[in-house]
């Protein structure tokens, strides 16, 4: 399970970028902070990397390693 917290992210897209398996696509919606957060698009292609997690500036992504999609 992969979570977001819109009420963190600041719109910089790196998990968007940076992710290997491109989970993410940028969200069409603004989110209340006014940018356009990530939407986790493909979960079912994330590995569990935690690159996303690592590289997010504002703590934003948390990945958990359960394989509960
Ligand atoms: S890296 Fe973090 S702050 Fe940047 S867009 Fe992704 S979730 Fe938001
Ligand atoms: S843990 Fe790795 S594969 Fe999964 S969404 Fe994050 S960067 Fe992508």
């Amino acid at each position: 399970m992969i979570h977001v917290n819109t009420n963190y992210c600041k719109g910089c897209l790196l998990c968007v970028e940076y992710c290997p398996k491109k989970v993410y696509v940028k969200s069409e919606k603004l989110s209340k902070k006014g940018v356009f957060p990530p939407e986790v698009k493909f979960p079912e292609n994330c590995i569990r990397c935690h690159l996303c997690e690592l590289m997010c500036p504002d703590f934003a992504i948390i990945v958990e390693d359960k394989n509960d999609k």
